[in-house]
């Protein structure tokens, strides 16, 4: 598989994903989010909907949830959509339907930021109605200062070691939930889910379920990066129902357990807030986690990234690049082994699904 299929940029990925789409007839529509990129591009999310025009079943795949994370899930997406084509249109029964959502959150992809142009963490900001867009885990207020320095990047920084001092204090698992749980009280740090629900938000929102408004069968696959094992994936439901059809999907999924244990506990997930709001039909959601570098170093590049974006003299060049390598390796062997599984699970979902809509 080509690897050249990680686009250098933003704007070329979004061109290469509308034109292939377009050319395999998809019905395609871009929502803006009112913000610009870079070379004064307009930022959008892109759907494309490829297959039935009123679908019974339905595979989403979405990409760049998290900004710069979107580098891969779109590659395996345009790699998909390339291999249709290739073989002359979707091979599926006239029931179904893929609907490829691009670049949730185009302004961190066309930035090489990881949240959105409010610095939210998108995945942290589809509150449910029982939910607020307050407080933040006592552990995280402690080492806010730490976490998120108000002073500009220094020429050697200890974060490893302070990073370890903080471990062994509060213990791993509780500085984990601490931080990557997400809070709503720190707007410039880390993980910050937001005051109210973003551009994005909305536009998944009021979008995603018209999108498949008639389908009764929907398997989504939502593409991260930035967690586990390099060059693998887990996948992370949501069940706030039913496990037992979660079991029964990852057995046809060929994995042998139930799932990981999700990495932590958070409010405000987009996986959450569609189970919950397309619970009358059969929804199943999956976070697709494909690991790149260990999980401390990812972290130290998120903060220094953060930290150069907000008191750092411009332009923070290095800090992105960072940031970048760190949930977009350039290894070929990492581009390579990614593409195959991305897109070997799309092939998955689809069998699954359409088997999952005759069963139903
Ligand atoms: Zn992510």
């Amino acid at each position: 598989m080509q690897t050249d299929i990680f686009s250098p940029s933003y704007a070329i990925a979004r061109n290469r994903f509308r034109e292939t789409a377009l050319n395999l007839g998809a019905s395609v529509e871009s929502f803006a989010i009112d913000q610009k990129g870079p070379n004064n591009e307009e930022l959008t999310i892109d759907f494309a909907l490829i297959g039935a025009n009123q679908p019974k079943w339905i595979v989403i795949v979405s990409s760049g949830l998290h900004g710069v994370e979107g580098f891969f899930g779109s590659a395996v997406q345009l790699a998909w959509m390339q291999e249709v084509a290739a073989n002359g249109g979707l091979r599926v029964n006239t029931d179904g339907a893929v609907l490829l959502i691009h670049a949730i959150n185009p302004y961190g992809f066309a930035w090489l930021r990881r949240t959105n142009e409010d610095n939210i963490d998108l995945n942290r900001n589809f509150l449910l109605p029982n939910e607020s867009y307050k407080g933040a885990p006592s552990e995280y207020s402690l080492i806010n200062h730490f976490l998120n320095p108000k002073s500009p990047p220094p020429l050697f920084d200890f974060f490893i070691l302070t990073a370890i001092r903080n471990i062994l204090r509060y213990g791993f698992a509780t500085l984990k939930q601490a931080i990557a749980g997400g809070q709503y009280e720190f707007p410039e740090g880390l993980f910050f889910g937001g005051r109210s629900p973003a551009k994005s938000t909305q536009i998944i929102q009021a979008c995603l379920p018209q999108w498949v408004s008639s389908a009764n069968q929907i398997l989504h696959l939502d593409f991260h990066t930035g967690l586990g094992k390099w060059g693998n994936y887990e996948l992370f439901p949501r069940v706030l129902s039913d496990p037992s059809r979660y079991i029964w999907v990852f057995k046809q999924f060929g994995l042998d357990n139930t799932g990981g244990e999700a990495p932590y506990q958070s409010q405000g997930l987009m996986g959450s807030w569609l189970a919950k709001n397309l619970a009358q039909k059969n929804y199943i959601y999956f976070n697709a986690e494909f690991g790149t570098y260990a999980g401390l170093k990812v972290l130290a590049s998120l903060r220094a990234e953060n930290r150069a974006h907000f008191y750092g003299k411009s332009p923070n060049n290095h800090s992105q690049a960072q940031l970048y390598e760190a949930f977009c390796p350039q290894s070929h062997q990492w581009r390579q082994s990614v593409l195959i599984k991305g897109f070997d699970l799309i092939n998955k979902a689809l069998k699954v699904c359409s088997q999952m809509h005759e069963n139903l």
